[in-house]
C-alpha cells in the first residue's frame, strides 16, 4: 500500500477547501509538490550518506510553522484537535531526524510506515471534521469563519451550500454581487443559509409568481422565481430588514415581469 501516494490525495481533497479558507498556510501545508518531497525524504531517513539532515530538520520545522500559524488564523476546536495529533507526528519525526547517522540508519520500516499512517489518519480526520462537521449548512456559522469564508463557501461551486442554486446578477439586490462585496452579517449569514437549504415550511409563501422565504421577524427576506417564471432554484434577490420598501415593491410586480440573468 503507498502510504504516501494517500497523504497526497487526501491534501488534495482538503484543498479544495483552501478557496474558502483563504489562508496561505493552508495552500502550503497541503502543497503537492513539497508535501511529496518531504515525504519522500523521510522514506529516506534510515539511509547511510545520501541523508542532508540539516536542511531535512530546517524543512520539518518549517512545515510545523505553518500549521502552527494554520491553525492559530482557523480558530476551531476540531481543526486544533486534529494538530495536537499531527504535531506528535512531526515532533517524532525530527527527533528521528536529529539522531546521529549509525542510529538513524537502524530506523527500521515498520516505524516509517507507522509514521506515514499517523500522517494520514490526521489528514483523514481533518477532512471528516471539514465535510461533517465545520463546513456543514448547521455548524458554518459557527465555525470560526469569518463573514468573507462564510460568504464564499455559500458561493462555491463544488462544496456551497448554494452550489445547486442559480443566482441571479440583475438589479440591485442580486444575491450575488451581495455576497460578493461580503454584504451581510453573520446573524443575516445564518438566517441566509437555512433559507437556501432547509427554509422552515411556514416561513414560504408564494406571491406574484415568487417564492418568499422570510418571517416577521427574520433578519432577511429572499424571493426566488418559481418554476413557471425562471426555476426555484433561481435566487432573485436578498433583502435585509432596512431594506423592506424594495422588496415589498418588487414582490407586488409579477415574476415573470421582471427579467432576471444568471
Ligand atoms: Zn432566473
Amino acid at each position: 500500500m503507498d502510504f504516501k501516494k494517500k497523504i497526497i490525495e487526501e491534501a488534495k481533497q482538503l484543498s479544495k477547501y483552501s478557496k474558502i479558507l483563504n489562508i496561505k498556510e493552508f495552500n502550503v501545508v497541503l502543497e503537492e509538490t513539497s508535501l511529496n518531497y518531504l515525504l519522500d525524504e523521510l522514506l529516506k531517513i534510515n539511509m547511510p550518506n545520501i541523508y542532508n539532515q540539516e536542511s531535512m530538520i530546517n524543512l520539518w520545522e518549517n512545515y510545523k510553522a505553518q500549521w502552527i500559524n494554520f491553525v492559530i488564523k482557523f480558530d476551531n476546536v476540531l481543526v486544533k484537535s486534529v494538530w495536537n495529533d499531527l504535531q506528535l507526528v512531526i515532533d517524532q519525526i525530527i527527533i528521528l531526524l536529529n539522531e546521529p547517522a549509525d542510529r538513524r540508519e537502524m530506523i527500521n520500516w515498520k516505524k516509517i510506515k507507522n509514521i506515514l499512517l499517523e500522517i494520514l489518519s490526521a489528514f483523514k480526520q481533518l477532512r471528516k471534521f471539514f465535510v461533517n462537521n465545520i463546513f456543514t449548512p448547521e455548524n458554518i456559522v459557527d465555525s470560526g469563519l469569518s463573514v468573507n469564508q462564510i460568504c464564499d463557501f455559500i458561493l462555491d461551486k463544488s462544496i456551497g451550500v448554494g452550489a445547486q442554486k442559480v443566482w441571479n446578477v440583475q438589479g440591485a439586490f442580486n444575491p450575488l454581487k451581495r455576497l460578493k462585496n461580503y454584504d451581510f452579517n453573520i446573524e443575516e449569514l445564518r438566517v441566509i443559509i437555512r433559507y437556501l437549504t432547509k427554509p422552515p415550511k411556514n416561513e414560504i409563501r408564494t406571491a406574484n409568481d415568487w417564492i418568499d422565504l422570510g418571517a416577521k421577524k427574520s433578519p432577511v427576506r429572499i424571493i426566488l422565481k418559481s418554476k413557471k417564471t425562471c426555476s426555484e432554484s433561481c435566487v432573485y434577490a436578498i433583502f435585509k430588514v432596512s431594506e423592506h420598501r424594495n422588496y415589498e415593491r418588487i414582490l407586488a410586480n409579477n415574476a415573470g415581469t421582471i427579467p432576471c440573468n444568471h
